[in-house]
């Protein structure tokens, strides 16, 4: 058992401007902790300038600062948490603080460069590393995903995710076993036998998440989510199994909001933070005070999940996040405060070790066997389970012999064997029997010195009884045991009987179980994956497929959501990822090929050396001389040149793996950012739409279509007239060139309510013939919409030169 109080550390974010940033420095001096100084800045009191300053200290196990890089706070915070579920136990971590603090930059990492993967990317390449490194045990590994909103459980995972908003996804819910062990139903579980596959986990969960997310349930500032890894090991042929849960945790903002919305001018008292946040606030209270029964961890579904984390078994690390601009202040306190009595709160850690009934039945059966196999050398003779005819023929005969023999001293040799003493007990208890029943006619003298015997009797049937039912218990506590283990494994497994078949992993997912239980992908299986560069497009692919497009956008729109993504502020993103990524590819490539060189070369430098070989002996044989005693230079040579063609060959292949992790999450990375782009385009796109129905004939084209976000208006023209756009304004014609072109021909006043073509104003003169204009009234608003942006902009342009 570990006793350990919850570590805290704190990390402070990058101000982005520097005259913004509120006072504060760090103390690092001190031997077991750092302290944090804030100093908040009392301005105007009682009417006169007021030069006192206020400031507050906290003490942290470590304190990072603005230049501090995800790689430091892994090694520091996560790794050790890391080892500790590696030994089989329980960790956690958990980022506290206000939202755009850094919790999911920490947690998760930053969206743009490969350097900014968080804790939970560090920390599944590290397991892993470890995994592979150790082959004296068997390690099984699975992922679930959760997210609390609102009280609400929803599985990230869930298949049936990209479908549905998160609203209408079966609830995850909280089971209590009769030991007070949390058990949720309705959450997967599912095997990662690579980082890659549990990599792509955690972006398919990010991705969900992203993907329900609507601007009336602002769910990454307002959800909590836990990642979890679940870790199981074994030692081969060992019974014992540990289990090991890893939760890293993303909390909610942890602002507290004013009430009326009139910031600043509410008391502290009277503002409210996230419900489930202010439940963890009561347990942390409630653990940090001495003497105190009860913890109402029941309150919210947060603080029952974690349950173990706070204040039972489990090593627990708290990293709360920091933003010191001078905003920002009274909140970061809070963080701080909140932080020191999080630091009270002392775990205790266990090793989580449970027997395997399944592997406990197999080993009592082998020991059967094995005994079995010993009696018969022993004795010399097979047994069956049942005695032969001619035993038993045998067996009465020495009974009988015993029974009639008067010697005292005389005895019943039977020899080691039980089944052969259970038959004389039987046999015995007949004869016993059968003379009660002719006693019970005889003289009442006699019924007497019966009732004598009884007692005798019953002890000896009581023995015989209860070593008969020796067995039967056995069995059953094994059967019970199995009972048990596969309930939980049900429960664990959250698919209810009736939901099995629809929570299974779709044939196509990037997530199928891999090998069975118990096995872990080899190295050179990785290995083969790590030269068929394919097999990340393919994997990629898969991901977008769950991810991407989810509906035929018409041309209208098609071409609309082009120059969005052109002048949306992500594209630089994109584009830089897509050259990074470029890049790394063809380094994979020239890896690739420097792997095989070496492979092939490998290959003629043992050929050489066998042929080499294969010469002196031939020559030692036709000059009948003795084999030379010393090594021959020339195979020596071809030796020094193998090794290092080796070394070598291994020293690319490394780099061609770490390069694989790289180009895969970079690809996720974008696969992300793409997807988030086409989110906020429809977003975009839906209010452009909603305005047109909105807006009559009469209203003022300028005001039908906002511009597009994230942009500059003079921006987007000079981009757009740069890229063929052509205004012929006079007649109100606009000739749009572009890749998707054609002539458009508005009238002064188009309706954006006619569908008909005779009463329409627009006239697309290169509309498809298989797109007419009254049969696809999407079709229609959708190039409505785009037309009217286009014309709002371009009206705003004229005018400007004007
Ligand atoms: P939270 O999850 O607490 O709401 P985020 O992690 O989303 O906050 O951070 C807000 C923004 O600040 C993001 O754009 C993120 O990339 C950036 N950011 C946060 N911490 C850092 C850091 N340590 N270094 C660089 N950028 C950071
Ligand atoms: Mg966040």
């Amino acid at each position: 058992m570990v006793k350990q109080t919850i570590q805290i550390f704190a990390r402070v974010k990058p101000s982005v401007r520097k005259q913004q940033q509120g006072i504060y420095s760090i103390d690092e001096d001190e031997k077991l902790a750092s302290s944090l100084e804030i100093v908040l800045p009392r301005d105007l009191a009682d009417g006169f300038v007021n030069n006192k300053r206020e400031s507050y200290k906290f003490k942290f196990q470590r304190i990072f600062d603005q230049e501090a890089k995800q790689e430091i706070i892994f090694e520091i915070i996560a790794k050790p948490v890391a080892e500790s579920t590696l030994a089989g136990y329980n960790g956690t971590i958990f980022a506290y603080g206000q939202t755009g603090s850094g919790k999911t930059f920490t947690i998760t990492g930053g969206a743009e460069r490969y350097s900014d993967r968080g804790i939970i990317p560090r920390t599944l390449s590290y397991i892993f590393e470890q995994l592979q490194k150790d082959s004296s045990k068997i390690y099984t590994t699975h992922i679930s995903y959760l997210e609390i909103y609102n009280e609400c459980g929803y599985d990230l995972l869930d298949p049936r995710h990209e479908a549905s908003k998160l609203e209408d996804l079966p609830k995850v819910t909280i089971l209590e076993d009769p030991d007070q062990n949390i058990h949720l139903k309705n959450l997967s579980l599912h095997q990662a036998t690579t980082e890659e596959e549990a990599l792509n986990l955690l972006f398919l969960g990010d991705t969900n998440r992203m993907i329900a997310e609507t601007p009336m349930n602002q769910a990454s500032t307002r959800s909590h989510c836990i990642f979890t890894v679940h870790l199981s090991s074994k030692e081969p042929g060992s019974a014992t199994v540990r289990h090991a849960k890893l939760h890293l945790v993303d909390l909610a903002g942890s602002e507290r909001v004013s009430k009326t919305g009139v910031g600043g001018l509410l008391l502290t008292e009277a503002k409210y933070i996230n419900l489930s946040l202010h439940y963890l606030e009561q347990v942390i209270i409630a653990l940090s005070e001495k003497h105190r029964t009860h913890i109402p961890y029941r309150n919210s579904m947060m603080t029952s999940v974690l349950r173990d984390s706070l204040g039972g078994n489990c090593m627990t690390t708290m990293i709360a996040t920091l933003s010191l601009e001078k905003r920002n202040i009274d909140e970061s306190i809070s963080t701080c405060r909140f932080a020191q009595r999080v630091a009270l709160i002392k775990n205790e850690a266990i090793l989580n070790e449970e027997i395997d009934p399944r592997l406990m039945i197999v080993r009592l059966q082998k020991e059967i066997a094995d005994l079995k196999a010993e009696l018969a050398m022993v004795t010399g003779e097979q047994r069956t389970e049942a005695l032969t005819e001619a035993e038993l023929l045998q067996l009465e005969k020495l009974i009988a012999s015993f029974v009639e023999d008067q010697d005292p001293e005389s005895r019943l040799e039977v020899g080691a064997d039980l089944r052969k003493i259970h038959y004389c007990f039987h046999h015995f208890k007949k004869l016993l029997n059968d003379k009660k029943t002719l006693e019970n006619t005889d003289s009442s003298e006699s019924t007497t010195q019966q009732a004598c015997q009884e007692p005798v009797k019953d002890e000896e049937y009581t023995k015989l009884r209860s070593l008969l039912k020796q067995r039967d218990n056995e069995i059953n506590i094994l059967v019970n045991m199995l009972k048990k283990e596969k309930k939980k494994t049900q429960d664990a497994l959250q698919y209810s009987s009736t939901e099995k078949s629809e929570a299974r992993p779709p044939p196509n997912s990037p997530f199928i179980a891999g090998s069975p239980a118990g096995q872990r992908t080899s190295f050179s299986s990785s290995l083969s994956q790590t030269q068929d560069l394919s097999v990340y497009r393919h994997r990629s692919s898969l991901l977008h497929k769950k991810t991407g497009m989810r509906e035929e956008m018409s041309l209208g729109r098609q071409e609309a959501f082009e120059i969005f993504k052109r002048d949306h502020a992500d594209s630089v993103t994109i584009e830089d990822n897509k050259q990074v990524l470029k890049q790394r590819f063809s380094e994979a490539k020239a890896l690739g090929e420097s792997i095989n060189e070496a492979r092939s070369k490998i290959g003629q430098l043992k050929e050489a050396i066998s042929q080499r070989h294969l010469q002196q002996v031939a020559l030692g044989i036709a000059e009948s001389m003795a084999p030379p005693s010393t090594p021959d230079p020339q195979e020596q040579k071809l030796r020094a040149q193998l090794e290092e063609e080796k070394s070598r060959y291994k020293t690319t292949f490394m780099r061609l793996k770490a390069l694989k992790v790289e180009i895969e999450h970079l690809q996720l990375l974008m696969d992300k950012a793409k997807l988030k782009l086409q989110k906020e385009f429809e977003a975009w796109w839906a209010e452009e739409a909603s305005s047109l129905q909105v807006n009559s004939p009469a209203t003022n084209l300028q005001d039908a279509a906002k511009p597009f976000p994230q942009q500059d208006q003079t921006q987007l023209l000079s981009k757009k007239s740069s890229q063929g756009l052509e205004v012929e304004n006079g007649a109100g014609k606009l000739d749009v060139c572009g890749r998707n072109a054609r002539r458009i021909l508005p009238s002064p006043c188009p309706s954006p309510h006619s569908q008909e073509p005779s009463g329409s104003s627009i006239q697309l003169q290169d509309r498809p013939s298989s797109i007419p204009l009254t049969g696809d009234r999407q079709t229609d608003s959708d190039i409505l919409a785009f037309i009217k942006a286009r014309q709002s902009i371009l009206q705003k342009k004229c005018l400007g030169s004007n």
